[in-house]
């Protein structure tokens, strides 16, 4: 069984990643960003709190989202998780369920996270993403995939953008020190294509 946690700034290409390794590596797709995005569009109890946190780019509190994964993660289960852990609460939390086998870093500076999340469109049926930049779809607001209608998250917009990137050098960042300290990090340019960082994520694992 195998854990993978992807770690980086938001925008730095984490969920293109990981659907194209999950999918390649036969392991389970886990990310709390959909979870929440879910649980915010049924209106659950969860969903109502987890929004005013979301709105805000500011991360909702540890307790939630552990409690969320919790039920998700298990020693007979191989998982890749996108987003999670975002601090070391969550780490800790995390290892009492599993071992973290490998931490992939893909490394992006600010202004090309604010670049990226500023032109990002993603589909509301699929959740597939696009950038207008640099993976425009073929026909404009349509999904290639699905033909579903594409739409800008709420919090791509640039103050949400500052405040959430502000949030991940706080809190998430020192996760790399600490999965480096543990032997598991593999740090990836994350400015590249995304083939090229697909390719880098193989070979880190071993995959090439
Ligand atoms: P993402 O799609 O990963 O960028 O997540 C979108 C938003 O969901 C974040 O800005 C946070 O508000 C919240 N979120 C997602 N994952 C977590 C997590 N592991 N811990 C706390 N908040 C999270």
């Amino acid at each position: 069984m195998k854990t993978v946690v992807l770690l980086g700034p938001p925008g730095s290409g984490k969920g293109t990643l990981a659907l194209r390794l999950a999918g390649r590596l036969g392991l389970e797709h886990l990310s709390t960003g959909d979870l929440l995005r879910d649980e915010v569009a049924r209106a659950t109890v969860l969903g109502r709190r987890a929004k005013e946190y979301m709105d805000r780019g500011e991360l909702v509190p540890d307790e939630l989202i552990l409690d969320m994964v919790a039920e998700r993660l298990s020693d007979d289960r191989s998982v890749l998780l996108d987003g999670f852990p975002r601090t070391l609460a969550q780490a800790k939390g995390l290892e009492e369920h599993v071992s973290v086998d490998k931490a992939l870093y893909l490394e992006l500076g600010q202004d090309e996270v604010v670049r990226r999340l500023s032109a990002r469109r993603v589909c509301k049926e699929c959740g597939a993403n696009y950038n207008l930049l640099t993976q425009p779809p073929a026909e404009e607001g349509r999904c290639d995939r699905c033909g579903g209608e594409l739409y800008q998250r709420g919090d791509d917009k640039p103050e949400v953008i500052a405040k959430r990137y502000e949030v991940y050098v706080r809190d998430s960042s020192p996760l790399v020190e600490y999965y480096r300290e543990q032997g598991v990090l593999e740090s990836l340019d994350g400015s590249g294509s995304p083939d090229g960082v697909y390719q880098q994520a193989l070979s880190a694992l071993g995959h090439a």
